[in-house]
């Protein structure tokens, strides 16, 4: 089939029936319900992309196995001109959500992309799980699938590893073989957009310890599997907002899940790994499955604090605080950041390694630098929008309270802003920056900053040991040579 249409990714929606829990009640129709509507159109627009002439070239490629029109996020990057290739792809999509929506399918396709060339590392331990993860890329690539994933367990006592835990099967696990297939219960968190998906992809952050081997797993699933649970957090919106009031909050809600499995059947063709805690540490960090998304989540992580940046930029422009030495200097500041993460990619793009697989690696060190700034500086980048828009973000009246004849000369001046603009395009101004550092909705945005790809800390950590291993100091080493000069000319001078 190759690359669908909106239409065609809606038709698949309406065409299943997951197990979707929402605020207490089985949402029984994805698409009828308020919450999620918006969302979807806008994935669709994103489906859509794919056939429109002014994207198509830019973010999609005729695939050499199949010769049908495929996306990207497909492409096995081997030279630059692919990873620009690539980079089109991740820049239409974040531009088109302005960098809000984390979990569009390019993420999750270039992960199987990965997966799929890298399948070797599966090869070693079980042959088969190499087969059936190239097949699985096949299978989303041609019928150009959504995906969610959810890689972390659930929150119940971090102190403890998943065998520790009060109940054999909190964490997701391994029950029992059949011949079908693997039995699996338990729960993992945070599948984004699950229900707005086609498929659940199922794999996790190394850490596995001996005794947990019926947790090292990796599969992939239909999103209505039967016994697979979606459950909702509370909305953040109820999908009845005005796109005035909440140009932002309306239509980009990334609604995020825990999914629990209740004895789900895993067909043996479905699963890349198990039952080996060594596999199952080594598949992040050796299949290339975090490092080439990150080049994903940099272009959209820039494009979101570009966003953030310029609706601050506008915010002070449109109340005359931005000729204040203190308001500059957090802009400033803020410009600085965007601009040390778009150098960033640069780096990342250009300092590539080529592996013996022949695919090529955007560079480590600056996508893992992007990853450990991201999030400092957007959280940043939202507190100097309150800053800087101070009281100001809690007077925005309503669509209706603008459009009311009796209020609308009040609208016009006492909303107004500096010379030259107007009451209307202060509020609107005001209302998309609300949407982003006041809203639960912004808030979120915030909080996926600081989470999207793992603990921070956590993540910083292991960057610095990575770099300790190959970072000699030579530095160090050189300026404490003069003692070495010392020790053998017997001399404090150094000879030129
Ligand atoms: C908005 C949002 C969307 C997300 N979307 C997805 C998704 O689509 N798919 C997906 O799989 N995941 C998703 N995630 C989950 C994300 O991967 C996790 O939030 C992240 O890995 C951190 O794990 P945690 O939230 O369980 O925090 P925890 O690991 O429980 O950490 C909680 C706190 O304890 C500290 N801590 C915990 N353990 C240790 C330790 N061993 N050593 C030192 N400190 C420790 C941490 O530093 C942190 O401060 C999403 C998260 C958010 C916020």
């Amino acid at each position: 089939m190759g690359i669908r249409t909106g239409a065609q990714y809606i038709k698949g929606l309406k065409s299943r029936q997951p197990e979707i829990w929402l605020q207490g009640r089985r949402v029984t129709n994805v698409c009828e319900e308020a919450i999620f509507r918006q969302p979807i159109l806008e994935i669709a627009k994103l489906y859509d992309m794919q056939h429109d002439e002014e994207y198509q070239e830019q973010i999609t490629h005729i695939c050499e196995e199949t010769g049908e029109r495929v996306n990207n996020a497909f492409l096995v990057v081997k030279t630059p001109a692919d990873l620009q290739a690539r980079r089109a792809l991740y820049e239409a999509y974040a531009r088109a959500t302005f960098g809000l929506m984390g979990r569009t399918p390019d993420f999750l396709n270039v992960v199987l992309t990965s997966l799929y060339h890298n399948a070797s590392f599966l090869e070693k331990y079980n042959p088969q799980w190499a087969e059936n993860a190239r097949n699985y890329y096949k299978h989303v690539r041609d019928n150009d699938l959504f995906l969610t994933h959810a890689i972390i367990n659930p929150q119940n006592d971090r102190s403890k590893s998943s065998h520790e835990q009060q109940d054999m099967y909190t964490h997701l696990g391994a029950v029992r073989e059949t011949e079908e297939g693997l039995i699996v219960r338990g729960a993992k968190m945070l599948a984004t957009l699950a229900p707005i998906t086609d498929e659940v992809i199922i794999y996790s952050f190394p850490g596995f310890k001996p005794g947990d081997e019926r947790y090292a797993l990796a599969f992939a699933l239909p999103i209505d599997t039967p016994g697979l649970r979606i459950i909702c957090r509370e909305p953040m919106q109820d999908g009845t907002r005005s796109v005035y009031d909440h140009p932002l909050a309306s239509r980009f809600e990334e609604m995020d899940a825990v999914l629990v499995f209740d004895d789900v059947l895993v067909p043996w063709d479905r699963l890349f790994l198990y039952n080996n805690v060594e596999a199952a540490n080594g598949l992040y960090p050796q299949t290339g499955i975090g490092q080439q998304p990150a080049h994903q989540t940099g272009v959209r992580g820039l494009l979101k604090l570009q966003f953030a940046t310029e609706v601050t930029m506008r915010l002070a422009d449109s109340i005359g605080v931005d000729v204040f030495l203190n308001v500059q200097n957090d802009l400033g500041e803020l410009a600085q950041s965007l601009e040390s993460i778009r150098a960033l990619l640069k780096v990342a793009e250009q300092e590539y390694d080529i592996l013996p697989s022949g695919e090529l690696m955007p560079g480590y060190v600056p996508l893992e630098t992007i990853r450990g700034l991201l999030p400092k500086v957007y959280p940043r980048a939202i507190e100097v929008m309150q800053i800087i828009g101070a009281g100001g973000l809690l007077m925005s009246p309503t669509d209706s309270d603008m459009e009311h004849p009796d209020l609308a000369a009040d609208m016009q001046k006492y909303y107004a802003g500096r010379e030259g603009i107007s009451g209307t395009e202060r509020v609107r101004l005001f209302k998309l920056a609300w949407d982003l550092c006041g809203e639960a909705f912004g808030q979120r945005l915030l909080q996926y900053e600081r989470y999207y790809t793992g603990d921070p800390l956590r993540k910083r950590a292991i960057f610095y040991n990575n770099f300790k291993r190959v970072h000699a100091c030579s530095l160090v080493d050189e300026a404490l040579s003069v003692y070495q000069a010392k020790a053998e000319t017997g001399s404090e001078t150094i000879s030129q």
